[in-house]
Formats: structure tokens, sequence, C-alpha cells
């Protein structure tokens, strides 16, 4: 089974895709890891990805298209995958659909989950993240034992630099630009399954399932 789950930031769509890559058995893969990992074992397209990340550019879409064909073909995504950050611009979409149609994996299904701005910038301004061990709170929702202390390793707390509201509303804007056309996309493919991300998640995942096991 092979899916794209999109969402803005803070639609759960971290959350969400480790249930599914760990309910369906797929892989799970996101561009910001895949990049680091190119990087890390210095791969022809690593190094080249290197250069522009430490001029302090952006990696090029063609770089990026082409470490996301490499990792498709890949032995260990045969079972599936779940592509989450990618595509981000229809011009990536496009690629998308040749890189799948080379390798012989079609898309089955896209997951978009809505959420209302109300909720997103409740979420972005009550999160914690624990520097140290990346484990990730809510003052509100799921918070630590201690306040402002991360359960797994003691390590004080902190609100990430770019979770605020000006950050929300840039990231927002990109969103309505780049990734809604994006899904319009596969909505005329019929690949689209919107999902109501303003539940609490059992319902939502209980959601998800429940299209993906009649696709699966
Ligand atoms: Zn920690």
């Amino acid at each position: 089974m092979n899916l794209l789950i999109m969402g803005p930031a803070g639609s759960g769509k971290g959350t969400f895709s480790e249930r599914i890559i760990e309910h369906y058995a797929i892989k799970h893969i996101s561009t910001g890891d895949m990049l680091r990992e190119h990087v890390k074992s210095q791969t022809e397209l690593g190094k080249l990805a290197a250069g522009y990340m430490n001029a302090g550019k952006l990696v090029p879409s063609d770089v990026v298209n082409q470490m996301v064909e490499y990792t498709l073909a890949q032995d260990d995504c045969k079972a599936g995958w779940l592509l989450d950050g990618y595509p981000r611009t229809l011009e990536q979409a496009n690629a998308l659909e040749q890189i799948t149609e080379r390798i012989g994996r079609p898309i089955d299904a896209v997951i978009v989950l809505e959420v209302g701005l109300e909720t997103l910038q409740d979420r972005i301004t009550t999160r914690r993240v624990c520097p140290q061990c990346g484990a990730i709170y809510n003052i509100k929702s799921h918070p630590s034992k201690v306040p402002g202390i991360c359960d797994q390793c003691g390590h004080e707390l902190i609100q990430r630099k770019d979770d605020t509201l000006e950050e929300l509303e840039v990231r927002m804007t990109e969103y309505h630009q780049n990734t809604e056309p994006v899904i319009e996309f596969y909505e005329t493919k019929g690949l689209v399954h919107r999902i109501d991300g303003d539940r609490d998640r059992e319902t939502i995942f209980g959601d998800i399932q429940e299209i993906l096991d009649r696709i699966g």
C-alpha cells in the first residue's frame, strides 16, 4: 500500500504517520529524514544536497526528486510506503507521477488531515518539546508529569522557535499556495480522502483505518 499524507503544520501528520506505518507495516519516508540519511551516508545525491545546505540554500527539487526515486525503489519499500512532506508543489507531484510509473509502484491513496485554524493555533502555542530526546508534549492535552520537565530524560522542555502564531501564518500561506493545488491534482485522480482532524485521536485513526482497509 503506497500512501501520501498531507495537512498543515499541527494537523497531527507525525502522530498519524507513526500509527499508520506501525499498523500496516509500511515504510515511513519523510523528506527531512531522507535528506539527512543521504548526507550522512555520503551518497552522490547526499554530497550534492550537502553543498546546498552548507551554503544555506534550499536543496533543489530535482535533487529531492532523485532521492525520492532512489528511496522508493529500495527493497524495504516493496510492502509499501507513506510519504510525508512530499510532494510540496505541483512540480514535485508531476515528478512523483513519473517516478511511481517508472518503478511500478503507484499511489493508492492520499490522506488529507483537515484542521480548523483555531485548533492549529491552539496546538502550536501549547506544544513543548524536549531538546535532548525529541519527546513532544502539549501543556493542555498531553502534559509532562512535572511541568516543564521531560518525563523520559529529565531535561527542561522548550517551546520551539518556530512554534509561534506568526510562523503558523507563514506556513499556512505556503500551504494554501503550494499544497492545496497538489491536493486538487490528486482529487482529479480520485485518490484523496479528507479526514476531519478536529476530533480525538482514536476517532480520527478509526476513520483512517476504515479507508485503508478498504483499499488494502
Ligand atoms: Zn527528553
